[in-house]
């Protein structure tokens, strides 16, 4: 029988799980994800971590722990940096520890140390450590990493042509309405714990885009005017989406999704804000944790969509600050 992975559908999961998967199966594992996120997710990672977390860490959690009594291995990456010298958020750099640190008989933890921040070399050592798991020979590790990494440069170029939905949203220009959903990759695609709103704008008949479906030279070169260099990764992503969305007239609105307490999310929120007050676009946050109500979101949604509405059709797009 093939090594059984298991792979937590929380954090990275949302940037990279096609490249983990393929990985995996051409080294002859076999992975198993955890499902969507649900109730029974959501309550094992609130009692398995510690309360201080934020929402997507206790989620992980919560993956975790349906993952552990089924397979042979667990794949958390230490994530500390993905691009030259910039940083990934504590949190998922002490992922592994944290796990391993709230559960009792969790298998063998995968957790390759992902480091970029001085040079790509750390990344082979990497693959290779994961690799090792399966197979004594580099060649073939290595050969099965570039395989995946092609499908899944493939699979990210489809994603910015608009050929293919990411993680269930679609891009859409035939809507009259187009709002921007920021946040960070596991809060935006997570439907359990942001309670659909992708799906609630579209049932609205509102067009949703994500900064993720924008490419990396395009966030990259907005998020670059910013006077100071942003050192966190999935910041350049956020800052850079909202600033060329922004600046390019292409969205009437901007809902970020925060969790509540993340330290990296009031810095951007508050940069983003800035810019939309210049740019006369109505931004809102939606701030979750794991008491957060659906009532109190659809209430939200529904009001700042009425807000838009009226702007545009009865107030001549007046400025919404003031
Ligand atoms: S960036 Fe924020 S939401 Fe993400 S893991 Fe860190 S504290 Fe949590």
């Amino acid at each position: 029988m093939n090594d059984r992975v298991g792979i937590p559908r929380g954090m990275f999961y949302y940037d990279y799980h096609i490249l983990w998967e393929d990985f995996f199966n051409n080294l002859g594992g076999e992975t198993i994800l955890s499902p969507r996120t649900n109730k029974d997710v959501l309550n094992k990672g609130v009692h398995a971590c510690v309360d201080e977390a934020c929402l997507p860490v206790k989620v992980f959690h919560g993956h975790v722990d349906y993952l552990k009594d089924k397979v042979d291995y667990i794949f958390i990456p230490r994530f500390i940096s993905i691009y030259r010298k910039e940083y990934c958020c504590p949190k998922h750099l002490g992922l592994p520890d944290m796990v391993r640190h709230s559960m009792d008989g969790l298998p063998q933890i995968i957790d390759p140390k992902v480091d970029l921040k001085k040079s790509n070399r750390s990344l082979r050592e990497a693959i290779i450590y994961t690799g090792r798991y399966f197979t004594k020979s580099s060649r073939n590790i290595l050969r099965a990493f570039d395989q995946a990494q092609d499908r899944f440069q493939e699979h990210i170029h489809a994603i910015h042509h608009g050929s293919i939905p990411i993680h269930g949203i679609d891009f859409d220009t035939d809507h009259p309405l187009q709002i921007l959903l920021l946040g960070h990759s596991y809060n935006t695609y997570d439907q359990y714990i942001n309670m659909g709103i992708a799906n609630k704008l579209k049932a609205k008949g509102v067009g949703v885009i994500t900064a993720e479906m924008l490419d990396t030279a395009t966030t990259r070169y907005y998020a670059s005017k910013l006077s100071k260099r942003m050192f966190w990764t999935h910041g350049q992503k956020i800052i850079g989406g909202a600033f060329a969305l922004m600046d390019e007239e292409f969205i009437d609105g901007t809902v970020y999704i925060s969790s509540f307490g993340c330290g990296m999310d009031s810095v951007l929120m508050e940069l983003i804000e800035r810019r939309a007050k210049e740019y006369q676009i109505p931004f809102m946050i939606l701030t979750i944790d794991e008491q957060t109500g659906e009532a109190g979101i659809n209430t939200r949604i529904e009001a700042f969509l009425d807000m838009l509405e009226w702007r545009n059709r009865d107030e001549d797009n007046i400025s919404t600050y003031g």
